[in-house]
Order: C-alpha cells, then structure tokens, then sequence
C-alpha cells in the first residue's frame, strides 16, 4: 500500500486572503485577532483541500515566511530585536519589514526604528526568505509554541499532521554570519534545540516529523557534508521518525551521505532525479520509507499519470507500505486553484494542474497502485486524452517556429564590426556628451495612468480614448525630460503594467491566468504568465509608441523591450523541451521587434535583462551551460542591427564577479546596472575582467524614496572612473522609476543632470 503526503501547502489562500489581511492589519486597519482568525481559516481550508492524503503537514503555514518562523522557534531573533517587549507577531513582522525610525515615533516608548531582515531568493524559486543572522555569539533557546498551537488546531479537526520543520544544516547554510564567524561552529549549539524541539513533538505523540534539508541538492562546501552527519546522528533519539525532504533537483555526490543518515525516511525529487531512485533504493537500509515526489510541485502543468504508474507500479511492488508519494517540493510555488480560472482558454485549461489538482492527481496515482488502474481508469483515460490533446495540438507545435529554429547559426547572434568601429559609428551619429544621461525605461505609473489602463481593459474607454490617454503620458514624459535636460530618451513604459506580461500578451504561444498567484515574500504575490506554445510575434509590439515618443524630440528616444531571459525566467515554461528551446524561440521573436524597431528609425534599443542572473542553476557545474544559451538567445535577440545602431541592456543587480565573462559576451554597446548601494564595488569586476564596453553604474537608489545630491553622485562616478575610463561610463538611475512619485524624480534627475555636467567639467 503506496502512501499519500504534502510537504506543504500555498499559504496565500485562492483568493489571496492572506496578502488582503496582512496589509489591512499592517495598515492598522485591522486586528490582531482579526489576522490570527483568518490564518486559522485558511489552514483549516488547506487541511480540507488535502483531507484525502494519508498525512498533511502542519506548520508550513506562515503569516510572512517559513524561516523566519524557524528562526523564532529556535529563538534567534536578530540582536537589534531582542529587547523588544510588545507582541511577539509584532516583532516577527518588526523583523520582515523592518520599521522607519520615522513612523517609529509614535512607538518610541515600546518598538523604535529597526532594520529589515535581508531577504533573498530561496534556492532557484522565486520565493524570497529572511535570511537568518548569526554571530560567533549566537545562542538558540525553544519555542515551540507556534507549532505546537497548529499541531493542536490540526488535532481537532481530525487531520493527520506531520509537522513539518527545516533542518538544522540548511538552516545554518540558509544564514548569514554578521560577523563573518564559521556558522558551522554554531552547529553544537543548535542541535540540542532540534532534540529538545522533536521530543516536544513527540510527546504530543506525533509519529512522522518532516526535516527539510534542500541543501543536500546542492554542491556541498567542506564541512557541511560532516554537518550532516553529525546532525542526524545527534537527532537520532527513536522518539519521533523523520522524514528527510530534499527537493529541487538532484543528490547526485550527495546520494551516498543521505542514504547513511540514521533517519526512518527519505523524500527524494522524483521529477528531477528520478534517475536516482534506484541508486539510493539500492544503499538505503531495509525498512526505510522512500518518498518520492512524483507530482511537479514548480510547474503548473497536468501530470501524465499513465506514464508515472508504468514507471511506479514496479516499486509498489518492490516497496510495498514503504513506499510514499508526494508532490517533488511544497506546493508553495504554484497558484492554489485552477477552478478559480473562468476566463482562461479552455483547451489550454485542460491541460493545467494548480496545486488543488496536484494532490488529486496524487490521490488518483495511488488509487491505482493501491487498487488497480481499474478503480481510475474514467480518470486515468481523461487525463491521457489532456496528455495527448497537449502534445499533438496546433496551438503548441508552429512548423514555421519551429523551422526558423532549425536555422539559427553563429552568424545569427554577431554584430557586423567589432564594438570600437561600433562605437565611432555611433558617437557619429549620436553625437552625445561625455557622461551621457539617461534613465533606464519607466517613469513613475501613475495612480491615473493605473486608471486608464484598467477601464481600458475593462472595456470602459474605447482604443482611441486609450491611446490618447497613453500618448498623453508619452508627452508628458518627454517634455520633463526635456525640463531636465537627459541626453538619451524614454518613452516611460506608460502602456506597460508589467515587463513581462507586456509582451506575453502579444506574443502567441502564452496564456494568463486570472488568479493563477504565487507568494514572492510576505504580501507579495506575481502571477507568472504561462509559456505553453511555440512563440511568434504576430505583429510589431513597440513600434507605434516608440515613433509617437521619438516625433516628440529630437533628442534619441531609446526603444525598450524585455529580453528572452528574462521573459523565459519569469514565466511557467514548458516541460516538453528544453528551457533552452524556450528562450531561442523567445530571441527570434524579440529581435523581430528590434529590427523594425531599427527601420523605423530608433538608433538606440534597451533590451532588459533584469532576471538573467537569477536564472542560474543551483549547482555550480551547471552554470556555464545555462549561461551559455542565455548569452547565446540575447546575442540573437539584438545583434542583428547596424553598426550605427546602439544596442543598450540593464541588469538590476549587483552581483557579477560569476558571470562577468558571459555579460561581456552578449556585446551590448552600453550596459546599465545597480551599483548605487554598493559604493561602485562592483565595478571591480568589470575593472578586472577589463570590461570592453560602455557601462551606466546606476547612481540613484530608485528602491528609496531620498533624493541623491549632485555631491552624492559626482563621488559616485568618480569612484567609478577610478576603475572604468571615463569615456566609457554613462550617468544613469539604478532601475525604472515606475513605483517613484514624479515630486522625488524631479530633483533627483535634476541633480544626476547637474553631477554629469560637473563631470565633464572636471574630469
Ligand atoms: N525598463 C524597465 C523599467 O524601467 C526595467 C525594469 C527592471 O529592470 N526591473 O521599468
Ligand atoms: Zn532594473
């Protein structure tokens, strides 16, 4: 008899209660019983949704983040939060997001001004956490209490809990040392915590405990691999039994450590290494419960369930009751409902699967291992009709894509001359000063432009009132930025809700959903659009409002438009080939745009790639080859153009010491990046590597509502021309200014344009 379990259930409600109740409550304008009520019913809600599994976990649940609640159960607050004396969800919440000192005031007594915890990506998600903070001083201390109230809800309402917990390694891995002591040396001190938090546990007569250790996909420094081993051996009390969890990919060097792990069960990432299976069933000691992800818990697509079973059938027998089944990772990563969905296309529709029907479809696997297909088989036939509708139809596979695929060589992807006869042909032609301004695409989305756009949507304002509400916006952009005195141009993305969705719309081969969210941090949520075809460009998506801008000046009008990457990495892509086929087909449609962007007359064309380096896989060894295709479609996408045509890309990150020799492959003309934050340190990696090109390091922190003064930004750029030729560097804002008020642009360009002119002044 195979087994049903959920390693963890979207937190954010169907409808996004969650976000809706958290704002409302952080806005003051609800309670705290009222928030507390409303997690209350959406756990009960998910523990209903997953009644017909075996087991259902408790305390995935979190009201911002999953580890930041294991920090407070193992009692690492942050020192700056520790004296605090209010309610303790206000502190957790103090921690997410941080307090001004400013709105502090009226909390000096009791809270005061206090940093946010830093927040980054968890593994290859789009999921952000609070990153754990530990010094050489760090001391863990029990609490229990959130846990242990879930544990207890879950009781009375009859559920089968298996509490579920990050591991202590991939905690400490998860963490960051302020004091850049061995995070490892805190491990001694940790585990007690664990024994004492699992004895807990047990007491309450829980059997099964879920220990996530995700790290263990991962490539293991030294040390860490040993961490393991101790660890486990020191949770190894016979109290409760746990289940390892690993997700996201494969064990691979990390098999054979995972498989001596004193610990009663192992959940193994059946989409991802389902080559692994075997190995590991073929180390693991008799009786160990093998879990297997079979139900891709990242993806949004229908399970081919007739193929699963040919392939499980065998290890049902083999395995008998140890065998476990699961969605590959928590179901946190997809949206809640496809029955939400009442305007998505109905054939793309039955080809989908949101995390409701995931764990149906993990019912219906194990009905048929456990009973016979024939006990399914109505549903095992309609799920192979979806399989097979999804394969063979027209809306997926274009001959003519398809064909155009076939053809892309070298050639494709190269510039004509290499980029000094470039850049003399542009200078030219562009005739721009030395420190050249620019901004890096929207200006600020207006509550009225908001308005537009959504009554336009809704069919309130016909497409003549639309666009010349739009090219009102357009107008009025290019006039402030005229006031301002910018050399090079934008149109501020005004028509633009969203740089992916944007294009998505326009492109054939994506679909969206309505409500098809998924959590990003705390309230926020994204609603990834969903790559389910070959991709073409039916018509120009940019042109008509790049002209309009560009007859408004005769300064240069940049053309902007998102690149494959990013399109590709912010989207639900296709599962039936590879990621790489995706993003070519992207670039072929992208550099469509850009070559009739050329033949309208544009001269310089943005081509953001603001999700490329995110894009990298977990383990190291794979990098180059992910990287190499990502280069591979961006070069395809722009370097079709002219000489005198100048090819801009943006980057809104600051990490590039990994990837420096890839962004100088993609050849761009003028690259713009973050750096404000950083002090211009990133620019040694472009000094060392000897970066080619021309590089705008973003000047002004567009995430803060200060305003940067000229002196600010001259010491900027100075730092800057200290490692990067000055007639290589441009004088530009970190990201777009869409989520700016005009009032903070206004000065804020004022001084970037007033620094730029000191600059060539002086330097
Ligand atoms: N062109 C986009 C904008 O200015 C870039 C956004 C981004 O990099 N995230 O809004
Ligand atoms: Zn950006």
């Amino acid at each position: 008899m195979a087994r049903t379990h959920n390693l963890g259930f979207p937190r954010i409600g169907a409808g996004r209660e969650l976000k809706f109740a958290l704002e409302a409550y952080w806005q003051g304008q609800s309670s705290r019983d009222e928030l507390l009520a409303l997690g209350a019913t959406l756990r009960r809600r998910h523990w209903q949704d997953q009644a017909a599994l075996d087991l259902a976990p408790v305390g995935d649940f979190a009201f911002y983040d999953q580890v930041l609640d294991m920090s407070f159960t193992l009692g690492n607050l942050p020192q700056r939060v520790q004296d605090f004396h209010g309610d303790t969800l206000d502190n957790y919440f103090r921690v997410a997001r941080g307090r001004s000192a400013q709105s502090a005031q009226a909390h000096a007594h009791c809270c005061g001004g206090v940093a946010a915890g830093e927040m980054t990506k968890w593994f290859d998600t789009n999921y952000h956490y609070i990153v754990p903070e530990f010094s050489a001083a760090t001391e863990f201390r029990l609490d229990a209490s959130r846990l242990l109230d879930q544990l207890a809800e879950a009781r009375v309402q009859g559920v089968k809990a298996k509490p579920v917990i990050i591991g202590p390694v991939t905690y400490l891995a998860l963490g960051k040392a302020k004091d850049q002591s061995d995070r490892l040396a805190l491990l001694d001190r940790l585990l007690p915590v664990y024994a004492e938090l699992l004895a807990v546990l047990a007491a309450q007569g829980v059997e099964w405990v879920q220990i996530d250790e995700p790290l263990l996909v991962t490539e293991l420094d030294a040390g860490w691999g040993d961490a393991f081993a101790r660890a486990y051996q020191a949770l190894d009390t016979g109290k409760v039994k746990l289940l390892l969890a690993t997700y996201f990919g494969q064990l691979q060097d990390n098999l054979p450590l995972v498989a001596s792990l004193p610990v009663q069960g192992v959940h193994l990432d059946a989409v991802n290494a389902r080559d692994e299976v075997q190995a590991l069933l073929a180390r693991l000691p008799a009786g160990r419960v093998v879990s297997l992800g079979v139900i891709n818990g990242r993806n949004i697509w229908k399970t081919d369930l007739n193929a699963a079973l040919d392939w499980l059938e065998p290890l049902a027998r083999q395995l008998g009751t140890r065998l476990w089944l699961a969605p590959s990772c928590s179901l946190l990563h997809v949206p809640v409902d496809l029955d939400s969905e009442q305007q998505l296309d109905g054939e793309i529709k039955s080809w989908l699967a949101f995390a409701r029907q995931k764990l149906n479809e993990l019912t219906l696997l194990a009905t048929a291992l456990n009973q016979g297909r024939a006990a399914v088989q109505a549903e095992l036939d309609a799920n192979r009709n979806a399989i097979d509708a999804r394969r063979n139809s027209p809306r997926v596979h274009n001959p003519a894509v398809k064909a155009a695929l076939a053809t892309i060589d070298a050639q494709l992807g190269r510039r004509q001359s290499a980029y000094p006869i470039r850049a003399a042909r542009q200078a030219e032609l562009l005739q721009l000063p030395r420190f050249p301004t620019t901004t890096i695409g929207s200006f600020p989305q207006t509550a009225a432009i908001r308005q537009v756009r959504s009554r336009f949507k809704a069919g309130e304002i016909d497409v003549t009132a639309y666009r010349q509400a739009m090219q009102a916006e357009i107008a009025r952009s290019v006039h402030e930025q005229e006031a301002l005195g910018l050399d090079v141009f934008v149109h501020g993305e005004a028509e633009r809700n969203d740089m992916v969705e944007y294009f998505g719309e326009q492109l054939d081969g994506y679909a969206f959903s309505q409500f098809g969210w998924v959590q990003s941090y705390g309230s926020r949520c994204v609603k990834p659009p969903i790559l389910f075809g070959d991709i073409s460009r039916p018509r120009a998506m940019t042109v008509e409002w790049i002209t309009y801008a560009q007859s408004l000046t005769t300064k240069p009008m940049k053309g902007m438009l998102t690149g494959p990457v990013t399109l590709l990495n912010w989207s639900f892509v296709r599962d039936d080939q590879p990621r790489a086929a995706s993003c070519r087909q992207l670039a072929l449609a992208i550099r469509e745009e850009v070559l009739d962007l050329e033949r309208a007359g544009v001269r310089v064309i943005q081509i953001d790639e603001a999700a490329l380096r995110e894009g990298l896989p977990l383990r190291r060894a794979q990098w180059q080859e992910y990287l190499d295709w990502a280069v591979e479609s961006f070069r395809i996408t722009a370097n079709g153009v002219d000489d005198a045509t100048q090819i801009h890309t943006h980057m809104c990150y600051s990490e590039f010491n990994d990837i420096i020799r890839s962004i100088a492959q993609m050849d761009a003309d003028v690259i713009t990046i973050e750096t404000s934050r950083s002090d211009m340190e990133l620019l040694d990696a472009f000094d060392h590597f000897k970066y080619p090109n021309e590089i705008g390091p973003g000047v002004y922190d567009i995430h803060s509502p200060n305003i940067p003064s000229e002196e600010h930004i001259v010491q900027l750029m100075k730092q800057a021309a200290a490692r990067v030729p000055a007639e290589r560097l441009w004088v530009n804002p970190d990201c777009g200014l869409k989520t700016r008020q005009w009032h903070e642009v206004i000065p804020a360009l004022t001084n970037m344009v007033k620094a730029a002119k000191t600059l060539r002044a002086t330097l």
